[in-house]
């Protein structure tokens, strides 16, 4: 899709710091980290958020979690927080879907 952060840096087109890849999701370190280790894990095809894609491509929507959970290990955390922002009002900022792996500090609940 024209114009999409996340499709750009799923096409090389702009930078990322890629630490996964499956066949169907990417997952880059976000540039605002929010936690020691903070990815995000996003489909290599253009979903606006996380109902689209679960709908869409179901296979790609459990990928996300898979690669998630791989990234989690693979940084050396078994505890960890899974986030899906759906909307403007819970602060949704960019319209490619992207699962917010964050993990490495102790986490509140519930969240702010
Ligand atoms: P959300 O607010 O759920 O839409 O999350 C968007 C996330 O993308 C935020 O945590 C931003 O810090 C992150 N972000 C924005 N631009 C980039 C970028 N170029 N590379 C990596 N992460 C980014
Ligand atoms: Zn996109």
């Amino acid at each position: 899709m024209d114009d999409c952060l996340f499709c750009k840096i799923v096409a090389g087109e702009i930078p990322g710091d890629i630490v996964h890849t499956t066949e169907r999701t990417v997952a880059f370190r976000d540039i605002n980290p929010q936690a020691p280790t903070h990815v995000l894990v996003v489909p290599k095809a253009h979903f606006a958020n996380a109902a689209d894609l679960a709908a869409g491509d179901p296979q790609a929507s459990a990928e996300l979690v898979t690669a998630a959970a791989a990234v989690a290990t693979a940084e050396g955390h078994d505890d960890y927080r899974l986030v899906y922002n759906t909307g403007e009002g819970v602060g949704q900022t960019v319209f490619h879907t992207h699962l917010h792996l964050l993990a490495g500090r102790p986490m509140t609940w519930p969240p702010g």
